[in-house]
């Protein structure tokens, strides 16, 4: 990373600072889940990743998309449709979580179901793994919803703990996901935030689509738009009779996408809301972000940002200091 004199940097650059995170990674608009749980690992780490333009596709990654894919498969098919606006879009989103909604109530689960809400005014978006409809452990004449998030190991085992980060990622799919069910959100705002026209008819691919699908069904004056295609999703959710109670991980192998097993946890209100406090002062503005807490220095041993971080810098500086100071005293 380079580290300029303030008084050098151009004046793009300075107002590029001046912004906060939201304006200046995300132009304003919507921020995913990942955007709030991938800071629980290091903030600064992520603001580094930010600013270089993301991470990099690791072999990994790629095997782990694979490996998602492959699973969404199993639950229905795949069209490509081309999109000529950006309502065309989100009327594409729409149309998979009624989708998706539909497949939980035909099939008892669902696979890449979209996710949107407000997080203290800010937009978010994502995409749950999987929604299944299980019975409970200990008593199985009683079924629960449980929102479940898949991740690949190298290694053939579980973990004996579920990251921080992948616990905020699953709680706030949930708080989104009953916040939906509760039907509290307002479509005009989401429309307002993303600058989108709800009137614009979709584009000629996608409204047939969504003629064919809600046209009969729904209304006689039905026009494939994002305004109709919202009343229906919030008719799906007014159909959803409970919230997602279990908070699941389900582990595969990297090398030959076999299941290793699932680790559970439970939803935490007071954890999630603290931390998304925290992390909406980040994305405002309103606070630096930081590094990690002495305690988790080892993540810095394996940080490609490590050699320049001003964090971990001013932090070994504050350790020689305290160390000269205790000589001094002795
Ligand atoms: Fe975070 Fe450490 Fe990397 Fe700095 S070096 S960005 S504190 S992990």
């Amino acid at each position: 990373m380079e580290i300029r004199n303030n008084s050098d940097v151009p004046s793009d650059i300075k107002n590029q600072e001046e912004k906060s995170p939201h304006e200046r990674f995300r132009d304003s608009k919507s921020l995913s889940v990942t955007d709030f749980s991938s800071l629980a690992w290091c903030e600064l780490q992520q603001h580094y990743f930010f600013i270089a333009g993301g991470r990099k596709e690791t072999l990994a990654m790629k095997i782990g998309s694979e490996i998602h894919n492959k699973l969404e498969l199993q639950e229905h098919d795949i069209i490509s449709i081309p999109t000529h606006t950006k309502e065309d879009i989100w009327g594409i989103k729409l149309y998979n979580l009624i989708f998706g909604i539909d497949s939980l109530f035909i099939n008892l689960k669902t696979r890449e179901l979209p996710i949107f809400g407000f997080v203290s005014g800010l937009f978010v978006f994502g995409i749950i793994d999987q929604i299944e409809m299980k019975p409970v452990f200990d008593d199985i004449s009683r079924d629960e919803l449980v929102i479940s998030d898949t991740k690949t190991r190298t290694k053939q085992y579980i973990p004996k703990y579920v990251p921080p980060s992948v616990k905020f990622q699953l709680m706030l799919y949930k708080k989104l996901f009953d916040e939906l069910v509760q039907g509290t959100f307002d479509e005009m705002k989401i429309f307002q935030t993303l600058d989108l026209n709800p009137d614009l008819e979709f584009s000629k691919e996608l409204a047939n689509i969504v003629n064919i699908s809600y046209k009969e069904k729904e209304m006689k004056e039905f026009k494939p738009n994002l305004r109709n295609l919202m009343k229906v999703v919030i008719n799906s959710f007014g159909k959803v009779w409970k919230s997602c109670n279990i908070l699941e991980v389900n582990y595969k192998f990297q090398k030959d996408g076999s299941d290793l097993g699932s680790k559970y946890f439970d939803y935490d209100e007071n954890q999630l809301d603290n931390y998304l406090e925290k992390t909406v002062k980040y994305w405002k503005g309103d606070r630096k972000p930081e590094g990690v807490p002495i305690e988790d220095a080892w993540k810095c041993q394996n940080c490609e940002f490590a050699d320049n971080c001003e964090w971990r810098l001013n932090k070994i500086k504050e350790r020689e200091q305290n160390k000269r100071a205790l000589l001094e005293i002795t």
